[in-house]
């Protein structure tokens, strides 16, 4: 049987050992890290999201604001109040929920925000020194699965890292991020040939394609590390992953479980980047 990595301990540990003395000693020094987050419309999930996104900055002792507009707001408007963010001093960070409508684009809300205070890591200016391997705000889904890996005692170097999807906001930045750790990366997509032939070969395998349980014990390695981004909601209204958790756990390694896994890591991923931009900023 598997070791489950569990994504709510690690993220736990990060904000009460790393996250809050980073914050107290912001606070010291006059600055109280602030995230805004940008919610347009009545998204269920989004809701959701955002509340477990304030729930963790209050733990890391961040202040966050949650910014509401209808969802007829324009898109000139938006970007005018992405503007008044990017100016306002006592602002750290923001994020735009996703989706947003579709009259709304989402390149121009990223060309907007100020890369200095783009906490998601979506920006091409940030997109792009990640991939240099330069410091910058990564993208918190890929930069909580690296961190995940880490705790659970996974060293990358020289590793096979399978990763299925190529996502901008997963598939693409995660395998860069285990290739500048000095990973050999495959990344797998929906024209990948045989994909049991390529995720069979993987050391750790990171699975983002958002098919529900799409990732059997046939696809796994005995003894693999499995990383399941995917959150979907069965019919019988529980949360499961794109990986078969209960075939898969008898085979691999360790398995991060969905709930409990990377969410609680992609969470924590942004109070981080909160924080480094408000030392940043600070500079
Ligand atoms: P996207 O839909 O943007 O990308 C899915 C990727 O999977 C694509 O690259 C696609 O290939 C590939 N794919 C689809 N079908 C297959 C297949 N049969 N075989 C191989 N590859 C396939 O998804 P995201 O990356 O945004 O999200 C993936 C999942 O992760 C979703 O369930 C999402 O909800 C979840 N998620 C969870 C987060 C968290 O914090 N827990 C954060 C972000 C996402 P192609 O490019 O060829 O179309």
């Amino acid at each position: 049987m598997a070791d489950l990595i569990s994504g709510t301990q690690i993220a736990t540990d990060i904000i009460e050992k790393e996250l809050a003395p980073r914050v107290e000693r912001l606070k010291k020094s006059g600055v109280v890290p602030k995230l805004v987050v940008v919610l347009v419309g009545e998204h269920p999930a989004s809701a959701a999201y955002v509340r477990q996104k304030e729930k963790s900055a209050a733990k890391a002792g961040i202040e966050s604001e949650v910014r509401r507009f209808e969802e007829s707001i324009s898109e000139t408007e938006l970007l005018e109040e992405i503007e008044k963010i990017n100016t306002d001093n006592s602002i750290h960070g923001v994020i735009v929920q996703l989706p947003v409508p579709d009259h709304i684009s989402v390149e121009r809300i990223l060309k907007t925000i100020d890369p200095l205070k783009d906490v998601d890591g979506f920006t091409a200016e940030n997109v792009g020194k990640l991939f240099l391997g330069e410091d910058t705000l990564e993208c918190c889904t890929p930069k909580g699965i690296i961190r995940m890996l880490e705790a659970a005692g996974e060293t990358l170097e020289g590793k096979k890292v399978v990763v299925v999807g190529r996502s901008n906001i997963v598939g693409k930045p995660v395998a860069i991020l285990a290739l500048n750790r000095n990973a050999t990366v495959t990344l797998c997509h929906s024209r990948t040939k045989n994909l049991e032939a390529e995720t069979l070969q993987a050391d750790i395998l990171i699975v983002a394609v958002g098919k529900e349980r799409m990732i059997g014990a046939k696809h796994v390695k005995p003894g693999a590390t499995v990383i399941d981004v995917g959150m979907h909601r069965t019919e019988e209204g529980k949360l499961c992953g794109d990986v078969d958790f209960d075939e898969v756990e008898n085979i691999a390694g360790k398995i991060s479980p969905v709930p409990g896994g990377v969410g609680p890591m992609t969470v924590v991923s942004l109070i981080e980047n909160t924080i480094e931009a408000a030392e940043a900023q600070k500079r």
